[in-house]
């Protein structure tokens, strides 16, 4: 069994009358790399600070290694937070920006020397520790950032959205060194983004925030296979899952859509109102007298090259995502067709996964 390095348990906070964090159930295993996602205010930057220790928790408890830390000061929990890479010190070279935690602990100029050429070569920068950070690419100094927390050899890493002042192609680069970085010095790290992307592709673990709960929380894949609701149905996954109102059919075993029955892969009562969930790369293009088949007009096509984009007329809205460039144009009509098992079903007052 791995232990837990962070322990959050039934943790609130409020800022006054606003109540920030409700409720909040989280273990954080030794070595893990947790992802905290959710829309903008959804709490999970207050949730970090909470762990860093910069926001005081209304109430539950919370432990770093088997000891509580409730009313610890920052400075004593021995966390590192990696902030955007703008962070750095401009007026200091990468060694001393490297090295400036260690000089305000009073470690010898030689220790420092030695620690600053170490963690260097972990980020892969020996030959730049006299630039100065005007002299850095985005990248290296967002290895920097890295680097300064890494030299502190912290319980764990704080990372607010890292990232998100870089171009697009640097993010996906660095979300790879990132997590390359963590399995090879073995850290413990919590990483908040609001991209979804990001959270699946870096994290072994992601929670799903919303309104200061949280909705989800899991492994990415488990988390787009089986949403336990509507809302993380939506926010995992991209583009994002079609939803469009349903009605069980007379069989049971059946959905009517959109004019259309598709069959679903669980026995239902015949009858109950539903939301059908259809992710974009789970439907397929047919003939639209097929059985089964939705019959839909295609709007609008979007080509990226790699893939195309194929919008429907109607309420609602729904888009598909093919392969290549499509064939198809705007005013043809087409038939959709979806696996049993890929048909998402929740509940239409709960919003709730319905399997
Ligand atoms: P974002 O992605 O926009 O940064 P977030 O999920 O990180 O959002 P938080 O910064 O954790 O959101 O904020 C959660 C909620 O708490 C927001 O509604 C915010 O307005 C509120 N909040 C945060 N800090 C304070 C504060 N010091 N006083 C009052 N309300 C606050």
């Amino acid at each position: 069994m791995t232990s837990s390095q962070i322990r959050i348990e039934k943790v609130d906070k409020h800022y006054g009358a606003f109540h920030a964090l409700k409720g909040i159930d989280l273990d954080i295993p030794k070595g893990g790399f947790v992802a905290l996602v959710g829309p903008s205010g959804c709490g999970k930057s207050t949730l970090l600070r909470t762990i860093a220790g910069l926001e005081k928790i209304t109430s539950g408890d919370m432990w770093i290694e088997d000891k509580l830390v409730n009313t610890l000061a920052p400075r004593h929990r021995d966390l590192a937070m990696v902030f955007q890479s703008y962070a750095l010190y401009p007026h200091m070279n990468v060694r001393d920006n490297l090295t400036y935690a260690l000089r305000l602990k009073g470690v010898s100029k030689a220790e420092r020397a030695k620690r600053a050429e170490e963690v260097a070569a972990v980020i892969g920068l020996e030959s730049l520790l006299d630039r100065f950070p005007r002299a850095l690419s985005g990248g290296q100094r967002q290895r920097v950032a890295m680097g300064r927390a890494i030299i502190r050899s912290p319980k764990a890493f704080l990372f607010d959205e890292p990232l998100s002042n870089l171009d697009a192609a640097l993010r996906v680069r660095m979300r790879k060194e990132i997590r390359a970085l963590h399995d090879r010095i073995g850290a413990t790290s919590v990483y908040v983004t609001h991209d979804q992307i990001e959270a699946m592709t870096m994290a072994d673990h992601v929670v799903v925030m919303r309104a200061g709960v949280i909705e989800q929380q899991g492994a990415p894949l488990d988390l787009y296979e089986r949403p336990a609701n509507q809302f993380v149905a939506g926010f995992i996954g991209s583009p994002a899952m079609n939803f469009a109102p349903g009605v069980v059919a007379e069989n049971g075993t059946s959905v009517r859509l959109l004019d259309a029955e598709i069959p679903i892969d669980l026995a239902m009562q015949p009858g109950r109102d539903v939301i059908v969930g259809l992710r974009p790369e789970h439907i397929t293009v047919t003939d639209p007298q097929s059985k089964g088949a939705v019959p839909v007009t295609i709007s609008a096509v979007e080509a990226t090259g790699s893939s195309s984009y194929l919008f429907t007329d109607g309420d609602p809205e729904l888009v598909l995502v093919t392969n290549g460039t499509s064939p198809l144009e705007a005013g043809e009509t087409i038939g959709l067709s979806v696996e049993p098992d890929q048909v998402h079903l929740f509940d239409s007052q709960t919003q709730v996964a319905l399997r």
